[in-house]
């Protein structure tokens, strides 16, 4: 599939996501604050109210009743036990009849067109009058009169004000924020994409290399056996030079394959490293051992100085692999009467292995990309010594993968020092 088509409408699966997520918390945020703000604003009349509806049920402070002389004006007589703000209505047979007593101008201007629903009886509940005017109320059955029920009622246009206000400060403020998680959210994506852009490349790139990579020796093999398919009259030993050549191949073919299992298998983390205590100028002295020996017959000087008196928790099959990669280059890329020298040493509490050599050394460009896969600094040269750009990058991943680093530096006065910095145990 197209790459960038791919690409596109992923990050835009992820922006819409993100949207998403912030729409969602903002959502939540937002309702919360609001059912708070509204329950905080209400909860004064409320309780008036229910302070109201329990004087009336027990008879008020002074044990008087407001409707006791008849719907009369228990106010005038002093003795209203409400609360100021609390507005009694007196329904019986679906009518006010308290008309009086909350004052007719009141009465006329706001509640003559009102009617009253027996199914409201007990909870508080909102009310608007007319449209424009906001109540909180309350309903209970009159105790001294059969049929009749008294509705408390408390104004509350300031209280709903502010609700208002605040009702256009979220919407304004939501609509705000949702442009803004729009950028955010295009941004993170972006973000989100970039390493998997890259290692789409990597991985796109790495499978052009290794199928370039294999094609030649198999190309070489293929050759080789169809010359020989062409003279199948010969013996062996006059066409050895075209077996040997392929046989060399195939061994190439087969280290090739080992060390890209052994990629794909550390990209997938698949590889359990199985650590154990590791006495390190012991080991590094072991590992060497055998290429001193390589060494004096090509006629280079090996040289070991191991300080470190060092424990490591390490996989020692991983840590062998990893000194004999930096051994066969050291030997691969140095001539007659060049030296190599090994050393560990430890510094603050880390554990350090240095491979140098005097040998033709990197170019600036070729430090910085050594560890890259199937990088190379002479291909022709690096293939004639059986090379395929692989090992430094496997060298990399056991170092990481024990928490460590590793540098590649000039030599002085020529060559190269391959540097491992280890956590000690
Ligand atoms: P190869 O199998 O080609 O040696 P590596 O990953 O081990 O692959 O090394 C990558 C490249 O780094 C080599 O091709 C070579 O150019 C360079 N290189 C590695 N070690 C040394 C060294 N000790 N001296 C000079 N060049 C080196």
């Amino acid at each position: 599939m197209n790459k960038n088509k791919v690409i596109r409408s992923q990050q835009l699966r992820f922006m819409v996501y993100t949207l998403i997520a912030f729409t969602i918390l903002f959502g939540i945020f937002g309702t919360i604050i609001f059912g708070q703000i509204q329950t905080t604003l209400y909860a004064k009349t409320d309780s008036d109210l229910i302070a109201s509806e329990r004087m009336l049920e027990t008879g008020g402070e002074r044990g008087k009743d407001p409707f006791r002389d008849k719907y009369g004006f228990p106010a005038a007589k002093g003795r209203w036990p409400f609360n100021p703000r609390v507005i009694p209505l007196l329904w019986s047979d679906g009518k006010i009849v308290n008309a009086e007593q909350i004052g007719i101008i009141t009465f006329n201007h706001y509640f003559s067109e009102m009617s009253f629903d027996p199914a409201t009886v007990g909870a508080i509940s909102s009310l608007t009058v007319q449209g424009k005017y906001h109540f909180r109320t309350v309903s209970i059955p009159y105790p001294a009169a059969e049929g009749t029920y008294v509705q408390l009622l408390v104004n509350v246009d300031p209280e709903q004000n502010l609700i208002d206000n605040f009702k256009r400060i979220i919407i304004v403020c939501s609509v705000v924020f949702i442009l803004l998680s729009i950028t955010a959210s295009y941004i993170l994506s972006r973000k989100m994409m970039k390493p998997i852009i890259r290692s789409w490349d990597k991985q796109v790139e790495f499978v052009e290399n290794a199928s370039h990579e294999l094609r030649t020796p198999l190309t070489i093999i293929q050759n080789k056996l169809e010359l020989l398919q062409t003279m199948p009259e010969k013996r062996i030993i006059d066409t050895f030079e075209n077996i040997a050549l392929s046989l060399s191949e195939t061994r190439r073919l087969s280290r090739m394959t080992a060390d890209l299992l052994t990629l794909a298998r550390a990209d997938s983390t698949e590889t359990q490293l199985e650590k154990q205590t590791i006495e390190l100028d012991e080991f590094v002295n072991s590992v060497c051992g055998p290429y001193q020996e390589i060494a004096e017959l090509s006629e280079k000087r090996m040289s070991l100085n191991l300080s470190s008196n060092t424990r490591l928790k390490a996989d020692p099959e991983r840590l062998h692999q990893l000194l004999v990669i930096l051994l066969d280059n050291a030997l691969k890329y140095t001539g007659e009467h060049d030296g190599i020298r090994i050393s560990t040493y430890a510094k603050d509490n880390k554990a350090f292995i240095e491979v140098s050599d005097t040998g033709i050394g990197i170019s600036e460009e070729g430090l910085s990309r050594i560890f890259d896969r199937f990088y190379r600094e002479d291909r022709a040269r690096s293939r004639e010594q059986g090379g395929s750009g692989l090992g430094l990058s496997i060298a990399q991943w056991i170092v990481h993968s024990h928490h460590g680093t590793i540098q590649a530096l000039h030599n002085e006065p020529k060559g190269v020092v391959f540097r491992i910095k280890l956590p000690k145990q």
